[in-house]
């Protein structure tokens, strides 16, 4: 099977695992910080904070903007349902704007169902963009419509780490409050399960480092009693345990180093389907001149109209020729645990039409020229 996507380990990987574990510390030692550092200068942005999980990292982002009962966070439908569920987390409702041609957030949707919650008196107190399958949201768009409402931004960036919009690095935050990524192994690099946050704010920084561990503090700069002794520490807040460990920082120093050189891969993969898929009965998906994808994900749409199968059959056909397709993403609305909110009649058309005929292929560093050749001939066969 030729997985949709997949992580990829070589020996320095390894060895920097290993070096990691023969030291004295296994978390909370030197590499965490140096791993911070790394990727804020990679993005060109102040603070960077390491979590446990992407998913950690947009609960705390959340927190850090003060999201709480009584608001609303809206994000895109078309994401994993850690977009959603981190409003959720904090006791706040969740909304959903619908997406455009490249699925994503759309700008003027969301521009108009601003304008309506304006005057429903329910403006959203965040909004997360998903930069979906690595190709930037049109942040430029989304953050004047923020300075005009008074929404901050969390960027979910899982699949855009090593993507550029309009020349920057994603996660430079110059569009948004904080940027989130997630090193989960299917992602562009992989710490096994870890995430970060990013942000140019020294606040929202100094309040996500203390989430991720207890809510404790042990800077003298802001303990609210006199110092006890060597030994003081105070917990300020409500935290939780998020802290990446030693070993996970490791891993994502030498895959960082790496992480060029899979984007490069994974762009030369890209045109290599453009230029094959191009006669079938198929959209294939687009970039923007203001973006510089990281193709995290090849997602074709069928023209199910020209096509005799439906994308089910389309899928069954493809696994059994040894093709690990996979389809990005089910609407999170539709999930069971949303219908309850919303009830099941909530629906967004581009979406649904989205969703419809969604195929994702394969598509990771590790693949050949062959492997490519090895998909379209059974995408050919599946769909003519
Ligand atoms: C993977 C992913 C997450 C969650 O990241 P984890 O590290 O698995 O917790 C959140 N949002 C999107 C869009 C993702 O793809």
């Amino acid at each position: 099977m030729i997985p949709y996507g997949r992580q990829n380990i070589n020996d320095d990987d390894i060895a920097a695992v290993v070096d990691v574990l023969q030291s004295d510390f296994l978390t909370q030692g030197p590499k965490v910080p140096e791993f911070e550092s790394a990727i804020a200068k990679y993005c060109g942005v102040d603070h960077a904070v390491a979590v446990n999980s992407g998913t950690s990292a947009l609960h705390i982002a959340c927190l850090a903007l003060g999201l709480g009962e009584g608001d609303w966070l809206w994000t895109s439908p078309n994401s994993f349902v850690a977009s959603a569920n981190c409003a959720l987390y904090c006791g706040a409702e969740v909304d959903f704007v619908d997406i455009d041609e490249y699925g994503n957030m759309c700008a003027s949707t969301l521009a108009e169902k601003l304008k309506q919650a304006e005057r429903d008196g329910r403006l959203p107190k965040i909004v997360v963009p998903v930069d979906f399958s690595g190709h930037s949201c049109a942040m430029v768009e989304i953050h004047r419509l923020a300075q005009q409402y008074g929404f901050k931004i969390i960027e979910d960036a899982s699949h855009a780490v090593g993507a550029e919009y309009l020349g920057r690095p994603v996660g430079s935050c110059e569009y948004s409050d904080i940027t989130i990524f997630s090193f989960h192994p299917v992602k562009l690099i992989t710490t096994g399960e870890g995430g970060m946050a990013l942000c140019k704010d020294a606040s929202y920084a100094q309040a996500m480092m203390q989430l991720r561990s207890h809510g404790i503090t042990r800077d003298q700069q802001v303990m609210e009693s006199i110092d006890a002794g060597p030994w003081y520490y105070e917990q300020q807040q409500l935290g939780f345990n998020y802290r990446m460990t030693d070993i996970a920082a490791a891993l994502g120093l030498t895959q960082l180093a790496r992480l060029s050189e899979f984007i490069i891969k994974r762009r030369e993969l890209r045109s290599l389907y453009d230029q094959f898929l191009a006669d079938l009965p198929l959209s294939l998906p687009r970039e923007s001149s203001d973006v510089r994808s990281s193709w995290h994900l090849y997602v074709v749409r069928l023209n199910l109209d020209a096509i005799e199968r439906t994308r089910r059959e389309v899928f069954e056909s493809l696994r059994t020729k040894g093709i690990g397709v996979n389809v990005h993403y089910i609407p999170i609305y539709q999930q069971p645990y949303f219908r309850k909110i919303f009830g099941s009649s909530y629906d967004l058309p581009n979406m649904r039409q989205y969703y419809e005929g969604a195929l994702t292929i394969p598509l990771h560093p590790q693949m050949t020229e062959s492997d490519v050749e090895k998909v379209v001939l059974a995408l050919k066969d599946s769909v003519l």
